[in-house]
């Protein structure tokens, strides 16, 4: 595997399509980034491959457009990257700053994982197997994240907001992941996903 994508002192990727959302703000001054957050989303829900998405994010969603947006157009939300089920990257808060994606949320006893947290979408819904082309990138964007910044966990949104979110969903595969990441990553990068340590590499 290659070391993956490149990331700008800004926090921008090269190469991702960027698409500047309003639903994002400054991360708390003390705030060191060590979680990654994984989602999943689709809108309509379970059809792929529209600007759904891309307008939630912007505030550019017609609640007219279909009977589901009529309860989320009003949403201030985001995340900071969209990958698309052919594994194309959208960009739209840059990792530095602080993206919307996790509402009421807790993960190792702390709240408000917006503060120290990156918000990673992946085009799915919780009842159908991801692409191999969206493994890829997502494997390309999180180890030079894991690099850059003093990541811990990595886990799902249905990790931090237990009860009230349900993605990336049983068909998310946290073990590819996990693979994916042990042969992109030093051999001492202590980082665990969904709970396990990578350091465990030889037990994967
Ligand atoms: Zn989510």
């Amino acid at each position: 595997m290659t070391a993956g994508a490149d990331i700008d002192a800004a926090g921008w990727v090269a190469g991702a399509q960027r698409i500047d959302s309003p639903n994002q703000d400054d991360r708390p001054a003390d705030a060191a980034i060590r979680l990654i957050v994984v989602h999943a989303i689709s809108l309509p829900p379970a059809q792929f491959g529209g600007p759904g998405v891309t307008q939630l994010f912007t505030n550019r969603l017609d609640p007219a457009a279909h009977p589901y947006y009529a309860d989320i157009a009003h949403l201030t939300v985001s995340a900071h990257a969209f990958i698309r089920r052919d594994g194309s990257l959208i960009q739209f808060v840059p990792f530095g700053r602080r993206a919307w994606h996790a509402g009421a949320s807790c993960w190792r006893g702390c709240v408000r994982c917006n503060d120290f947290s990156i918000g990673i979408e992946l085009e799915g819904t919780d009842t159908e197997p991801f692409c191999d082309a969206q493994y890829a990138r997502l494997a390309e964007l999180i180890a030079p994240l894991c690099r850059r910044y003093p990541i811990e966990d990595i886990a799902g949104h249905s990790d931090i907001a237990p009860g009230r979110k349900t993605d990336p969903g049983p068909c998310f595969d946290w073990l590819r992941l996990r693979v994916a990441l042990s042969a992109a990553l030093p051999g001492n990068t202590q980082v665990c996903v969904s709970g396990i340590p990578l350091a465990a590499r030889n037990n994967v």
